[in-house]
């Protein structure tokens, strides 16, 4: 099978030559103190790269970021409780499903696709103890106002539950400044690893809710209070995701040497907004009105399927853009900007789309 692709798709992302060296690598056994060491720093590390609060702790999870989503609202919404949900895109949608499913209330804070929140409507609403919302909706490419919403949930006395995991290391991210209690991270997305492990970051306010919480909660494998247990120690109750730990103890460690958060979430920058720049003058809009330094959304604008020019893309120049769908699919298609990627890979991609202009479309 042919893996070989210029890949600018929000997951999976390029990922740097010592993280994959580093998967290749047989693995040892795990319930020891060496691994424990090794959990423990990612821990550490993590928790300094969002700036939690202290006291705050990181739970690992073996599972793709829907799994987090789901153990989050298992662990911190009561069955009687009632959450308002942001729902922008497919990401939003999902915790709205999520909840149906455990028959628990949410109210939909409704968001036009590629649109900020209302705020003004969102205060309006009573009677909530939890407000969750995709900081990056990856479907839309919209990042949300985080510090806003953080105020809103601390006036209202909400848990606030973001899910970052496409912003992560893309935009800013401050636990303690945007009055977060909950995260949601995944590996496959900014922190640019293999897919199948989620973190989920609490608040020291978060960890005594999954604590109470500990019996009502109807699932084994997401009973968020055990791993709590079991992370004190460096361990996790199941047989944890080894080799992309391992990756993430490699790239944790990168990123502290390259100089941080900030560096990362500036390089994303740089990168969205030299693509964009270079973008001009092509038939291309922009969907989003508060776009992520993560991924750009575009429309298509001389009629051309977007459908259609993902995969001319990926035929001709063996590069892969992500294609949206639903009722976007033949409007909007999405370059993520995340990754062990830089501007001179990301000129690969201009390069082609003026190409596939100038040769005229239909091709
Ligand atoms: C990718 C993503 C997820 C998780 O999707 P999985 O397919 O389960 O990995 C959740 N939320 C957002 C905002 C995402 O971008």
């Amino acid at each position: 099978m042919n893996k070989e692709f210029f890949i600018f798709t929000p997951g999976p992302v390029k990922m740097s030559r010592e993280v994959l060296e580093e998967s290749s690598k047989q693995l040892p056994y795990f319930r020891n103190q060496e691994f424990s060491n090794v959990l423990l720093d990612c821990e550490k590390r993590i928790l300094d790269l969002v700036h939690a609060p202290q006291g705050s702790r990181a739970v690992f999870l073996t599972a793709s970021g829907t799994g987090a989503m789901e153990a989050v609202t298992s662990n911190l919404i009561g069955q009687d409780e009632v959450s308002l949900v942001v729902n922008g895109g497919t990401f939003g949608q999902r915790f709205i499903e999520i909840l149906n499913i455990q028959k628990k209330k949410s109210i939909e804070h409704k968001v036009e696709y590629g649109s900020n929140i209302d705020p003004s409507e969102i205060e309006t609403i009573d009677g909530v103890s939890a407000i969750i919302v995709n900081g990056h909706e990856t479907s839309t490419g919209t990042l949300y106002d985080l510090n806003l919403l953080g105020r809103i949930s601390k006036e209202k006395g909400a848990v606030f539950i973001v899910d970052a995991i496409s912003m992560f290391l893309a935009d800013e991210l401050d636990m303690a400044k945007m009055n977060i209690d909950c995260l949601i991270l995944s590996s496959q997305k900014g922190l640019a690893l293999a897919p199948g492990l989620s973190v989920i970051v609490l608040s020291p306010r978060a960890v005594q809710v999954v604590k109470q919480n500990r019996e009502n909660v109807k699932s084994l494998y997401f009973r968020l209070s055990d791993y709590l247990v079991d992370g004190d120690r460096g361990q996790t109750p199941f047989t944890p995701a080894l080799s992309v730990i391992y990756q993430l103890y490699v790239r944790l460690h990168s990123i502290d040497k390259n100089g941080g958060a900030e560096a990362e979430i500036k390089k994303t920058a740089q990168i969205a907004s030299y693509f964009r720049e270079q973008i001009k003058g092509l038939p291309l809009g922009l969907f989003s009105k508060n776009p992520s330094n993560a991924v750009t959304s575009l429309t298509v604008e001389n009629g051309v399927s977007a459908h259609k020019l993902v995969q001319d893309l990926e035929r001709l120049y063996k590069i892969q853009v992500c294609p949206n769908g639903g009722e976007l699919k033949d409007k909007v298609f999405r370059v993520a900007h995340m990754g062990d990627i830089d501007v001179d890979y990301t000129w690969v991609l201009v390069d082609a789309l003026k190409k596939y202009f100038e040769r005229g479309s239909g091709i």
